[in-house]
């Protein structure tokens, strides 16, 4: 089963994606971690990319789907994947018809004031990358692996508003290009309850 999930900046894919990615199997791809992960390597794609990123706007087509298509070529990704970040265009979902059976589409509807406070107070982990947030986390190391916690550089006001606008732009016309495999989930509230709306649907399309 391959899933993709869709929803602005700051919604909670990332977080769901881990939790579907150990219940049901599925690899985690995301498009923006395979960039940071190739900027980190000082891969000459991802310092390409990294132009694009960090005004908050797309990537262009040829490199995110160069990028995406290396990983899908792995082993691991035959069981199915989850993508998180990837398509974001109606031109990015057309090519990805080409390389990539696409079941379900979990869309996040989370709103905008909400998105902007969350991305506004993430941090991530420099060695493990998990995400924290300083709503509920105080520290300024990484509970998991005691690395040091940084803010993504796309994570300011200007590059946030920036990003919202693309998706609302470019990004939603794929809930139409989708709907005949489309699951709206509405995700305020605590994570546990918006995974089990999730974990529903799933268990619900695999019996
Ligand atoms: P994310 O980690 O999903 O917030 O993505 C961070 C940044 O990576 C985005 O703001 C884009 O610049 C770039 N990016 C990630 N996924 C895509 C994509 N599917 N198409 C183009 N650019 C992307």
């Amino acid at each position: 089963m391959n899933l993709l999930l869709m929803g602005p900046q700051g919604c909670g894919k990332g977080t769901q994606s881990e939790r579907i990615s150990k219940d049901f199997g599925l690899v985690q791809i995301s498009t923006g971690v395979l960039f940071r992960q190739s900027i980190e390597n000082g891969e000459k794609l991802g310092l390409e990319a990294q132009k694009y990123m960090n005004q908050g706007v797309l990537v262009p087509l040829d490199l995110t789907v160069k990028i995406l298509a290396e990983r899908l070529k792995k082993p691991d990704c035959k069981n199915g994947v989850i993508l998180d970040g990837f398509p974001r265009s109606l031109e990015q979902a057309e090519a990805l018809s080409k390389i990539l059976k696409v079941d379900y589409v979990i869309l996040f509807d989370t709103p905008r004031e909400e998105c902007i406070e969350r991305l506004l107070s993430r941090r991530f982990c420099k060695d493990c990358k998990t995400n924290f947030s300083t709503r509920t986390y105080h520290k300024d190391t990484c509970d998991r692996c005691g690395g040091k916690l940084l803010t993504r550089d796309d994570d300011n006001l200007e590059a946030i508003k920036t990003r919202l606008e693309v998706y609302d732009k470019t990004t939603t016309p794929l809930i139409n290009f989708y709907a005949d495999r489309l699951f709206k989930v509405k995700a305020v509230g605590a994570p546990e309850e918006i995974y089990s709306q999730v974990k529903n649907f799933l268990k619900g399309k695999m019996k």
